[in-house]
C-alpha cells in the first residue's frame, strides 16, 4: 500500500510550507519518494530509483553504528544563534550567511555567537547558498579564515565560479576548503565538479542522485570527502541518508541529516533525531497511527499516484 503524506514545516523553507511525498513498503523496507513540487520529467527518475532501492534492495552494510550530524543555524540574531548551537548537542554548526536583507557584519556577529555557543573544540562551516559573486566570496573568505572553517558551502552560484574561486584562494594562500552543494543535484554533476576541480568536499543527497549505491559509486569516483545531506524528508527518507553516511569508507565531516525536527510531525514511532550530535544507524519503524495522522487528502494522493506512474513510464 502506498500512502501520500503532507506535513507542515515549522518554518517556511525553500519557499515550502507543507512537505509532501509518498511512502510505501517493499520486501526490503520502507521507501520515501518525495521530489520537490518544482521538479518534473526525467529529473524525477533518480528520486524514484532511490525509493525503489529502499523498498526492494535495502541498503549496503554499514561500517559504523552512528553518524555525526551538524546543527544548522538559520539567519538568526546572534543571541538566538548562540542558544541554538549551545542547546543542539552537536559539535559542528553549519551557519547560514549572505541573507539579502543583512550585511556581512551581521554574518560575522552570528558566526562569533555560534562559535561561542559550541564552546572549545566546536567546528564551524558556512553555507552561502550561492549568494556571493567570486570577488565578494574571495574578500569575505579571507576574513573568515580566522574562524578556521571546515569549509564554505556553495560560496558562489555555478560550478565554473566555484572552480575560479578555488583557484584564486589557492593562489592567494587562503585556506578555506570549498564544498559543492547546489552544484551537485543531478547524476552527471559530480563528474563536472571533478573535471573542473571545483570543490574540496562534495555534498551528496540520496534521492536526487538516485540512491545509496549510486552515491557510493559517485563518492568513489569523485575521490573527495562526502557530506551526506537530506532533502528535507521524513525519518523514512532520512534513514536512507543515514545508511549512505554509515556505508561510506571515510566520513570526516558531520552530516546534514538532523532535519527531521523541521517537520511538525513524522511517520515513525521513534523519529530519527540526533542525541549528543549523533544519529543511530538502523531501520526505522513506520507507525500506522502516525501515518494516518500525516495522510494527504484524496486529491493530493491521486496527483502523486499519477506523478509516480508518469515517472515510472
Ligand atoms: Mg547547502
Amino acid at each position: 500500500m502506498t500512502t501520500t503524506y503532507a506535513i507542515p514545516l515549522r518554518t517556511r523553507f525553500r519557499g515550502i510550507e507543507v512537505r509532501q511525498g509518498m511512502l510505501w513498503q517493499g520486501p526490503a523496507g520502507w521507501a520515501e519518494w518525495s521530489p520537490f513540487l518544482d521538479y518534473s520529467g526525467p529529473e524525477l527518475r533518480p528520486w524514484l530509483a532511490a525509493a525503489r532501492e529502499a523498498a526492494e534492495l535495502g541498503f549496503p552494510a554499514p561500517v559504523r553504528a552512528t553518524v555525526p550530524v551538524n546543527v544548522t543555524i538559520p539567519i538568526l540574531p546572534p543571541e538566538q544563534a548562540r542558544q541554538l548551537a549551545a542547546d543542539s548537542g552537536c559539535r559542528t554548526a553549519k551557519i547560514k550567511v549572505a541573507d539579502p536583507r543583512e550585511d556581512f557584519a551581521a554574518d560575522l556577529a552570528r558566526i562569533e555567537a555560534v562559535r561561542d555557543g559550541l564552546g572549545p573544540g566546536g567546528r564551524l562551516r558556512v553555507d552561502v547558498n550561492g549568494a556571493w559573486d567570486v570577488d565578494t566570496a574571495e574578500r569575505h573568505l579571507r576574513v573568515l579564515t580566522k574562524y578556521d572553517l571546515e569549509y564554505a558551502e556553495q560560496p558562489v552560484g555555478t560550478v565554473e565560479e566555484l572552480a575560479e574561486l578555488r583557484r584564486r584562494l589557492l593562489r592567494a594562500g587562503v585556506s578555506v576548503p570549498i564544498a559543492a552543494d547546489e552544484s551537485i543535484r543531478r547524476a552527471e554533476d559530480p563528474q563536472r565538479v571533478k573535471e573542473l576541480a571545483a570543490a574540496d568536499v562534495a555534498v551528496l543527497k540520496v534521492q536526487p542522485l538516485g540512491g545509496v549505491r549510486r552515491c557510493l559509486e559517485l563518492a568513489e569516483d569523485l575521490g573527495l570527502p562526502v557530506v551526506v545531506s537530506s532533502a528535507l524528508e521524513t525519518s523514512v527518507g532520512l534513514a536512507a541518508g543515514v545508511a549512505l553516511a554509515a556505508a561510506l569508507p571515510e566520513l570526516p565531516y558531520a552530516c546534514g541529516l538532523n532535519t527531521g525536527a523541521l517537520l511538525t510531525d513524522d511517520v515513525v514511532a521513534r523519529p530519527l533525531r540526533a542525541v549528543d550530535g549523533q544519529i543511530a544507524v538502523g531501520p526505522v519503524e513506520v507507525d500506522q497511527a502516525a501515518l494516518q495522522r500525516c495522510r494527504a487528502d484524496a486529491a493530493t494522493h491521486q496527483w502523486w499516484l499519477r506523478r509516480r506512474e508518469e515517472t515510472a513510464g
